[in-house]
């Protein structure tokens, strides 16, 4: 029988108010139930989001330096369950083992940064235009997040948005994805261990359309940190303009790596691998385009095609296993669509192609890691997000061309660029219009405490990860204390 998890409101597991489940499979293997989950509606997301104002209260009262010592606890936990969690979030999405671990290790150090943000959550004196005044600007908490996250890191992007939302005194209503709810259940079961208090953090399991987007409509909710798809992205901003709500978002991507004709080919070969077929391609962060010199062109494309075709793909808890399956039917349908338009507008297909079925393989959604040379910049393949593992390869002659069609999408998240040239790299670096740049580094590899996040239709300008998340989690209070004991009037007295 599987197994039957709830909702997390104020403190209690609960059902839905609706009595409706949905179910969670393993998308290594189909047959492998992980769980059964609430489908929950608007009436429990209102129960949610009155338990989180009802908490923070209270939570904003609790000292930063006491919130952070929790946040270390709960650091504490995820160290102490690192291993278990990873082969859960590995059975419940089908990354490899490698990656859930570091999916966990980011959450690790997102809770320690976290812990130690409490003592710090800085603000700022100055001093006043008038005798004996004082003037501060201090941090304050702003209310109730909702907090609405892909699939892709189901550890990671949750931890990015409780952990610093909550050490700032805010309180939190969670809407994982649903195909990865069971890592959302362990991570809040985590918190409440560490000492969260109830109502402080609320899971609500359940689909977007109904569960999402009662939270982005719910007059009550001050704060959205909300991480996937651009479409459902500017949904959410429209939505949430009716309540002026303050709205974070990470978005799609379409990232390239620029392989220049100085560079060392043999790293350059090793970071493209990583960077496309990491994740099964489905990081926002993905490199999802090359950009080759022409001199090394045919040289670097052999190189690659030839490790490829070497990868193999497996269930993700398997070892030897490099490339695990895309996380479900449906997005394996669109890479396998996106396959096809790549072959309708001529792209040459060198590798994979195909919907990998062999023995075990046959259970679950897996897809060829995919090589396209020959591809135009203005071509679908090399505008569009695809999310799973379809390598564009375009041929460039210059630095300067390679930076434009680097940059001629409308995306902007993370770039990276492959050269021994000091000077290269430093245009790359002014030129590359992205949130992310990388200097003889893959696409992906982001560390917790730098900002995260990208320019153009990738996101709205926030960001999450390091000290730049709390700007999004706090309102600026500015406090002025006079000490002369009469009224001193700003701007007037001080200049007559
Ligand atoms: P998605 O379909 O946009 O879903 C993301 C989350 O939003 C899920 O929890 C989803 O719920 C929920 N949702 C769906 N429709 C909603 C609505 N109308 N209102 C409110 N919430 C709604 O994205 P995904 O397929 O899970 O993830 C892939 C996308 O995320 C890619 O585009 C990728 O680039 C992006 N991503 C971006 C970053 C970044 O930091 N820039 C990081 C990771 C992923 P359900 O799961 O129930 O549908």
């Amino acid at each position: 029988m599987p197994q039957i998890f709830q909702n997390f409101i104020n403190g209690k597991w609960t059902d839905s108010k609706s009595g409706r489940t949905f179910e969670n499979r393993n998308p290594a293997n189909w047959n492998d139930v992980v769980g059964i989950f609430p489908k929950s509606t608007k009436e429990d997301v209102e129960d949610a989001v009155s338990a989180a104002r009802a908490a923070f209260e209270k939570w904003r009262l609790v000292p930063a330096p006491a919130r952070g010592d929790i946040m270390r606890k709960v650091g504490d936990l995820l160290v102490k369950n690192k291993e278990e969690l990873a082969r859960e979030m590995t059975r419940e999405m089908g990354k490899v083992l490698a990656e859930t671990r570091g999916d966990v290790q980011e959450g690790i150090d997102t809770a320690y940064y976290a812990a130690t943000e409490g003592r710090r959550l800085f603000g700022h004196t100055v001093p006043s235009e008038m005798p004996d005044k004082f003037a501060m600007a201090v941090r304050v908490p702003v209310g109730v997040a909702g907090i609405i996250t892909p699939w892709n890191f189901p550890m990671e992007i949750p931890t990015w948005g409780i952990f610093p939302a909550v050490l700032a005194g805010n309180t939190v209503v969670f809407k994982p994805a649903s195909d990865t709810p069971k890592t959302a259940t362990t991570l809040v079961d985590i918190m409440m261990q560490a000492g969260i208090p109830e109502g402080v953090v609320n899971l609500v399991h359940g689909g977007g359309g109904e569960v999402g987007n009662a939270i982005v409509n719910n007059p009550d909710v001050d704060l959205i940190l909300f991480t996937g798809s651009t479409g459902v992205g500017k949904q959410i901003t429209r939505d949430a303009s009716s309540t002026l709500k303050r709205v974070s978002l990470e978005l799609g991507g379409k990232n390239a790596q620029i392989v220049m004709d100085d560079a060392d080919l043999d790293l350059a070969l090793e970071g493209v691998l990583w960077g496309a077929f990491g994740t099964t391609g489905q990081r926002c962060t993905a490199t999802s385009r090359l950009i080759l010199h022409e001199k090394i062109y045919d040289t670097f494309l052999d190189m690659l095609v030839d490790r490829t075709k070497k990868l193999k793909l497996g269930n993700g808890l398997l070892p030897g296993s490099d490339v695990g399956p895309c996380v479900n039917e449906g997005q394996r349908n669109v890479v396998a669509s996106y396959v096809e338009i790549g072959k309708n507008e001529k792209a040459n297909l060198v590798c994979g192609g195909k919907i990998a079925s062999d023995g075990e393989l046959s259970k679950g959604w897996f897809y060829e890691p995919t090589i396209f040379e020959n591809v135009k910049p203005e071509m679908r393949i090399a505008q569009e997000e695809i999310f799973g593992p379809v390598l564009s390869v375009i041929r460039t002659s210059s630095l300067s061309q390679s930076i434009d069609i680097l940059n001629g999408t409308i995306y902007g998240l993370s770039s990276s660029i492959y050269t021994r040239d000091v000077n290269s790299a430093f245009k790359a670096i002014r030129d590359i219009k992205a949130g992310i740049t990388y200097i003889n580094v893959p696409t992906i590899g982001a560390e917790a405490h730098l900002p995260f996040g990208g320019v153009k239709q990738t996101g709205n300008g926030h960001r999450e990860g390091g000290w730049a998340v709390y700007d999004f989690f706090t309102e600026w209070k500015s406090v002025y204390i006079d000490y002369s004991g009469k009224l001193q009037r700003a701007q007037i007295d001080n200049y007559e």
